[in-house]
């Protein structure tokens, strides 16, 4: 990945206690999980580049016209190594990626109630393969910093930028291998941070709010999304393993607690402006994502539980201020 754009940007603000973080020497560190053998397959892509791109419901990089035979079947055979691909959908010249999530449907309830994207920097937390930072771009944002510590997203993302690197308009979008917890101290920066996904998975879900607040600027906006169970504030699941298969998710709150969270670590204007129900059509498997889905996390004979018998997941999203 060329980061030299990016630290241009970056140099003169507060994120540029972030450079450390875009040289090789941080990233070779990187040792763990497959990462080495990923950036091996990144450096050795099709060479081909996308004319064009579209940044609707799915992202489309280029089409079948920019490139050969031989290389399409190469680069479809490559997209198979990076199996499972759990947000989109995306099209890579022709070739559709039909994800796990339905990330557009996420994306449509939420795009039209936050505060507009145009001119802003955005921190998206959690970002994956940076699938809405895309939508992000498409609304106008200036800017869009992706952070995700889980290396096999990252380098899917760094394979989609790949091919993107000579569109006539430069795509101001990054994803770094990082968790919120690794950025620098007083950052007080990003417009709008998104965390959208994340927080039951934290040990500390207070430390993950005012990690975000600390990435904020003074007036910014936090877009945070969450599975909720029904309870009245200050109630809180934990389960005792599992929940709907995972296991690491740690604190599943009522809505109304976690909007005492948010007031508690100084955020004001909370606005709930989505509640939704996860169906099996926005989350399933596909020919990209062959691995269990959220059928398979809830019971097969009452889909109110979890396959653990606790309440099952609903979503939400809240919208918060930093005060200035
Ligand atoms: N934001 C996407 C993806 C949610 S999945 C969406 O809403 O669809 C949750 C993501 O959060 C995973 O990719 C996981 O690796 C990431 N994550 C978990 N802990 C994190 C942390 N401490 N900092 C940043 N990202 C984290």
């Amino acid at each position: 990945m060329d980061f030299t754009r990016l630290k241009a940007i970056i140099e003169d603000t507060p994120l540029h206690a972030l450079l450390p973080y875009l040289e090789e020497d941080y990233l070779q560190g990187i040792r763990h999980g497959d990462f080495p053998r990923w950036r091996e397959r990144l450096a050795a892509l099709p060479r081909i580049q996308a004319s064009s791109i579209s940044l609707g419901d799915k992202v489309s990089i280029g089409d079948a016209g920019d490139s050969d035979d031989a290389s399409l079947q190469a680069l479809e055979q490559e997209l198979r190594e990076f199996i499972p691909w759990r947000k989109g959908p995306f099209d890579l010249f022709g070739i559709s990626l039909d994800t796990e999530g339905q990330s557009n449907l996420k994306w449509k309830r939420l795009e039209q109630q936050i505060s507009p994207l145009t001119g802003k920097k955005i921190l998206d937390v959690g970002c994956g393969n940076g699938y809405y930072g895309f939508r992000m771009l498409e609304a106008g944002a200036d800017l869009v910093i992706g952070i995700d510590p889980h290396l096999a997203y990252v380098a899917q993302f760094w394979l989609l930028k790949h091919f993107t690197e000579n569109l006539p308009t430069y795509l101001p979008i990054y994803v770094l291998p990082l968790s919120l917890e690794q950025m620098p101290e007083r950052i007080n920066y990003f417009d709008t941070v998104f965390s959208m996904g994340v927080i039951y998975h934290r040990r500390s879900p207070i430390d993950h709010l005012l990690q975000l607040k600390n990435c904020l600027r003074p007036g910014g906006e936090l877009v945070m999304e969450s599975i909720y169970v029904d309870g009245e504030k200050g109630y809180c699941l934990t389960p005792d393993k599992k929940y709907a298969r995972m296991n690491n998710v740690w604190f599943v709150p009522a809505i109304e607690t976690l909007i005492q969270w948010l007031s508690r670590c100084g955020f004001v204007n909370m606005e709930v402006i989505d509640r939704s129900l996860t169906n099996t059509d926005e989350q399933r498997q596909t020919e990209w994502m062959p691995y269990e889905s959220l059928s398979h996390s809830l019971d097969p004979a009452d889909s109110s539980l979890t396959i653990e018998g606790l309440p099952a997941p609903k979503r939400v999203v809240i919208t918060a201020t930093r005060p200035r």
